[in-house]
């Protein structure tokens, strides 16, 4: 199989070793890289392949991508189907956290600009008692 110009082979589930993260391995193919034989897993959604061709991989030092991209696109957990509503919460969380980001950084950039326009002022006045 052949993804963004990289050789995988399919191969079985890795071992668990902790348990409960063995379902996400039914739901997913296990890709290797075949080249590079120290590159990390990447586990590859089985429903979006079949379905639409799509292809969505996740590297796989952590199952939990994978986990949350099985919630919020195929409603499912490790104990079937998750109730469409506890998805929504979750998307709802997902975009507070998002709006709570963007508030952070426009905050950060007007603080910035008065910085700025204070400094331009201090170097204008400065400037003007250097030359007069
Ligand atoms: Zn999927």
């Amino acid at each position: 199989m052949k993804l963004k110009g990289i050789e995988y082979d399919v191969i079985e589930k890795p071992p668990n070793k902790r348990g409960g993260t063995s379902w996400i391995w039914e739901e997913g193919y296990c890709l290797k890289n075949r080249l590079d034989t120290d590159a990390k897993l990447t586990w590859m959604c089985k429903r979006c392949y079949t379905k639409n061709r799509v292809i969505r991989t996740h590297l796989m030092t952590t199952t939990n991508n994978s986990i949350v991209h099985m919630k919020q696109k195929h409603f499912i957990d490790k104990n079937g189907a998750v109730p469409r509503r506890d998805v929504r919460i979750l998307q709802q969380q997902a975009a507070e956290q998002q709006a709570k980001t963007a508030a952070a950084v426009r905050t950060w950039t007007k603080l910035d600009l008065t910085r700025f326009q204070e400094l331009l002022i201090r170097w204008i006045v400065m400037m003007h008692i250097t030359f007069s």
